[in-house]
């Protein structure tokens, strides 16, 4: 039990490691001399972001976008709205959009969008975890860490109700107890 939650699955902080080190492996080898600008998608991203950013070993350079989805607390609605913008100018230049979880699909659609308006040289995306049940939208996500079917999950960065995002390890809720 967290608070009043069950807990169904945990992802420890050693796998978790394991495959924040392996993104930045990858991210590192494919991005050699090209400077890339890793976008990170607030609040969510805050703890993966700057443990991934520390694991690279190349010069990048860094900025935040922040992305309000008005919907139900553990769904998301599709109208989304950006209330934090890029400053570092991106146009030419290759970029990441780094993103806790990718779950319907719909914000980072609406993100792409956005930053392919500004001309970079290309567009990857890195999630943390990619939840296949819901997804609406067909993203091709170039690097991801985990793929899970189901769940609501919380922890590394992750909150409900902004609980829960200073845990150093996921949690997956049984969201029946939330009533
Ligand atoms: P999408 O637009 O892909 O449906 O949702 C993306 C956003 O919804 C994520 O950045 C995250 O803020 C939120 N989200 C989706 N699934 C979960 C989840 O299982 N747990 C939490 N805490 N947030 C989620």
């Amino acid at each position: 039990m967290i608070g009043q939650y069950h807990i169904l699955e945990k992802i420890p902080e050693k796998k978790i490691r394991q495959q924040v080190r392996r993104l930045a492996r990858i991210i590192t080898q494919e991005y050699q001399s090209r400077e890339p600008v890793l976008i990170g998608v607030l609040n969510g991203v805050f703890l993966f972001f700057a443990d991934l950013v520390r694991e690279i070993s190349i010069p990048l350079k860094i900025d935040f976008v922040r992305v309000v989805s008005y919907g139900s607390q553990d769904v998301s609605s599709g109208k989304i709205t950006l209330t934090k913008d890029i400053e570092v100018p991106i146009e030419g230049k290759p970029v990441i959009i780094i993103e806790d979880i990718v779950d319907t699909g719909l914000t980072l659609c609406h993100l792409v969008n956005h930053i392919k308006e500004k001309k970079p040289e290309s567009v990857k995306i890195c999630a943390l975890i990619s939840k296949l049940e819901r997804r609406e939208k067909e993203i091709q996500i170039d690097y991801w860490g985990f793929e899970i079917k189901e769940g609501f999950l919380v922890g590394y960065g992750l909150d409900y109700n902004e609980q829960f995002r200073y845990l150093p390890y996921i949690l997956s809720l049984d969201m029946r107890d939330k009533s």
